[in-house]
């Protein structure tokens, strides 16, 4: 079994010290054969970003290598998202779009092996070999553990559509390759998938299936891996992430704040994040760890979705405005400075020029440093789909109301930390030559000169000036290379 080897034991707290070591070598790693080249387009989420990562270690032992363009590739995969307006039907557009490369490789005497993942081969399973039976492989978002056999049975039998979109009762993430690789200093670790909530206008529950938590001890393997590759900043990730009951090592269940808490044991592991939350499960260890846990940065993606009562009831929150205003001033009480974002639904169904008002309230007197809003559009299958539309045009004006407000607030906050000196994580190299980019605590981008850093520091950073999407700093302290290099 791989694992980290050197667990130091910290009697006092009774917790795991973990140092981070080279990944031991699996028995089943398989021999690499010829190369074959791997597209993978992706869309939505970061978990959908996560996923396209683990499909291509998935394949990897096949021969797969990632390439920038579908044009020759030997195997295209496109990664859905259900999330988006006309999700399907911009599928099959794709789809129409990569059919004559498929033919100029057929042409050639080669093969391009074409898959839909993801949300969209959730849902519409059969329909798309139906309608697109040039498509080899449809998978759902929990068996592409299995894709290795699904690529062996296309390959056998071309012109037969593979289709796996059942809810397999093995975990999938047992079935993973152990050891991953890492783009960058920063890593998404999913740890929790699925959710149960059922938000009426939420297809998650019938794409992603029940939630599941994922076992600490795997998760706390692989972030290890992930640090000892590279990672200085990992985002947890889970539809519901702060949901997460997984299996303890002891026998027990971990929390969220559980698995964060031993998590930031990882010798190198200096930046934890995590996203999506529900206000509902956001309990007291959680709020907790934003006070105590240094790691854990303070920006936290916390959807209401809609300031109103009504709207929350029919959306299914299972929460009133009200306890999300008191779920922050928790969060506000343990960590002074904690930057929040959030999602909005406008004009929902039945949604009335009072309920957004009481939006309009809510965003006012929470202030919110980022935030995603969206007219509200029928995902097919969720009961808010069969209820009554608003009209588009009222949805559209009540949208750019909500949009000028929280811009508005985005630039307040930019601007309030303009001025201010603050840890940067040097992620990548600039648009201009010499200069840097990074990520402040508050997850704001930060342009700077890099003259004498590299990408992986942390820097103290004073912040200049805000731009259009980011800010500009100088750098005005190196943190120690003992510091940095755990
Ligand atoms: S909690 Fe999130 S993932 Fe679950 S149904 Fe609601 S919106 Fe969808």
């Amino acid at each position: 079994m791989a694992g980290p080897r050197d667990r130091k034991w910290d009697a006092r707290a009774g917790r795991k010290r973990i140092a981070v070591n080279e990944p031991e070598a699996r028995d089943d790693d398989a021999p690499t054969a010829g190369l074959k080249s791997l597209f993978i387009k992706t869309y939505g989420c970061q978990m959908n970003v996560y996923d396209s990562a683990r499909m291509a270690e998935v394949l990897a032992p096949l021969g797969y290598r990632a390439v920038e363009t579908p044009d020759d590739a030997d195997m295209v995969i496109m990664n859905t998202c259900h999330i988006r307006e006309k999700a399907t039907e911009k599928v099959f557009s794709e789809l129409g779009r990569l059919r004559p490369l498929q033919r100029r490789k057929e042409a050639a005497g080669g093969r391009m092996i074409l898959a839909v993942a993801g949300c969209v081969a959730q849902a519409e399973g059969a329909e798309i070999l139906r309608r697109a039976p040039f498509v080899d492989i449809v998978l759902g978002p929990q068996t592409y553990h299995r894709l290795p056999e699904m690529v062996a049975r296309a390959t056998r039998a071309a012109g037969q559509g593979v289709l796996e979109t059942d809810f397999p009762t093995e975990a999938k993430f047992d079935h993973l390759p152990r050891e991953r690789g890492v783009d960058g200093v920063t890593a998404f670790l999913s740890v929790q998938e699925g959710c149960d909530k059922f938000c009426t206008f939420c297809v998650v529950p019938y794409t992603r299936g029940a939630e599941y938590s994922r076992p600490a001890e795997s998760l706390l393997r692989e972030a290890t891996a992930l640090v000892a590759a590279g990672a200085r900043e990992i985002t947890l990730l889970g539809q519901n992430v702060n949901a997460y009951h997984g299996a303890a090592p002891d026998g027990g269940t971990w929390s969220l704040a559980r698995l964060i808490a031993y998590l930031a044991e990882i010798d190198g592991l200096e930046r934890l994040r995590y996203t999506t939350s529900h206000p509902r499960d956001m309990d007291d260890a959680l709020i907790a760890a934003h006070r105590d846990i240094a790691q854990l940065m303070p920006y936290l993606h916390l959807p209401v979705q809609s300031g109103s009562d009504r709207v929350l009831a029919a959306m299914n929150r299972g929460m009133t405005g009200d306890d999300y205003r008191k779920v922050v001033a928790r969060l506000r009480a343990a960590r002074p400075d904690l930057a929040l974002s959030s999602d909005f639904i406008v004009g929902f169904p039945g949604e009335t020029d009072r309920d957004f008002a009481d939006t309009l309230a809510l965003v006012r007197e929470i202030g919110f440093a980022q935030a995603y809003s969206f007219k509200y559009s029928p995902r097919p299958g969720t009961p808010a789909a069969l209820e009554p539309p608003l009209d588009e045009a009222l949805k559209r004006d009540r949208l750019a109301e909500l949009q000028a407000v929280l811009d508005a607030q985005k630039i307040a906050f930019n601007d309030a930390t303009v001025g201010r000196v603050v840890p940067v994580l040097i992620e990548k190299a600039g648009r201009h030559p010499g200069q840097l980019v990074g990520r402040s605590p508050y997850s704001q981008p930060v342009h700077l000169d890099g003259a004498g850093l590299e990408i992986g520091d942390i820097v103290e950073t004073r912040l200049t000036a805000r731009l259009a999407n980011s800010l500009s700093g100088a750098a005005v302290a190196r943190r120690a290379a003992a510091e940095r290099v755990a």
